[in-house]
């Protein structure tokens, strides 16, 4: 009989998600009978305040673990018995995993990134790093972005607060790190002298289309990672391609962060290139 594993997402607006077909298709390569549940909030009437329930239930009911995704990332902490110390230092979860009576909590979003990105672009020069977007997928690839030993790393958002709170957690935690922010009226000055441009902002979705970065900000010397990644090829990544810049899409952020957690729940190792093409292919 095959090891049965049930896994499952919690949060609103992922009907659609492709978490789970990632995550079955690559428990059958393992030979296990992996099954992995969405638990959409909306659809099913419920809210953020419903996590302590949909914790212990998923638990009793033989669960795994979970992935968490928007709005609950920081909510659900507060269910949980231990955290990781990436996840503790970044106050996100998005992988819980149930074992020993324990439900503990790690966050694959800023390691999903950093493997991606040590993956895509190994000898990215560091040295002045612009992020734009501090909301939850920034604060995650800022963290990463840091703990990598950037030189300079500045932050921008269009809510200038957003982009000052994160500096200010993340200048504790790494404090050789040069971290700034910096309003978006300054993005065109920042851009000038950057080595990378990390983009964390929704702009560029399917239902946000467009680019938050004018392509006559973009120059060959600096490399553009893209955290948005439906589609693969965002507006902004077309615009760096053609302004001679290396280029990282967001499709590799989201196979790794699933890898990771389908390790973390399984123990195994996954086959990331597998997963990419799979992904690639839904
Ligand atoms: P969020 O709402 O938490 O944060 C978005 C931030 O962008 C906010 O602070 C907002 O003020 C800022 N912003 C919006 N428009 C802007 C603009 N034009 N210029 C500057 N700043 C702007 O959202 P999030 O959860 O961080 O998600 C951001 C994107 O990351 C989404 O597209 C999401 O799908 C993607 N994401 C990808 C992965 C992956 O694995 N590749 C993982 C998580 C999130």
């Amino acid at each position: 009989m095959p090891e049965s594993l049930l896994c499952g997402l919690i949060g609103t607006g992922i009907g659609k998600s492709l978490t789970p077909a990632m995550h079955e298709a690559e428990g059958a390569e393992h030979g296990l009978n992996y099954q992995y549940r969405i638990i959409d909030l909306n659809s099913r009437g419920l809210t953020a305040l419903d996590l302590p329930r949909l914790v212990s239930s998923a638990a009793d009911l033989g669960f795994r673990g979970l992935n968490i995704t928007h709005p609950c990332k920081q909510r659900v902490i507060a269910t949980l018995d231990a955290l990781s110390e990436d996840a503790a230092r970044l106050g996100a979860v998005n992988t819980v995993v149930f074992a020993d009576g324990r439900a503990v909590g790690h966050n694959t979003d800023w390691s999903g990134f950093d493997r991606n990105f040590g993956r895509g672009l190994p000898d990215a020069d560091l040295a002045d790093v612009v992020q734009l977007g501090a909301g939850g997928a920034g604060a995650a690839v800022a963290y990463a972005i840091a703990r990598r030993g950037a030189g300079k790393l500045t932050l921008v958002d269009a809510d200038p607060l957003r982009a000052q709170q994160l500096r200010e957690s993340l200048s504790v935690m790494f404090p050789d790190v040069e971290i700034l922010s910096a309003g978006l009226d300054r993005l065109a000055a920042v851009l000038e002298s950057a080595t990378g441009l990390v983009h964390a902002t929704p702009i560029g979705m399917v239902e946000h289309p467009g680019s938050a970065v004018p392509e006559s900000l973009l120059h060959p010397r600096m490399w553009v990672a893209e955290v948005v990644y439906r589609p693969a090829e965002t507006e902004l990544l077309a615009a760096a391609s053609r302004a001679g810049c290396r280029t990282l899409s967001g499709t590799g952020m989201a196979v790794f962060q699933a890898a990771d957690a389908f390790e973390i729940f399984t123990g195994r190792t996954a086959d990331a290139d597998r997963m990419i093409a799979h992904m690639s292919s839904l």
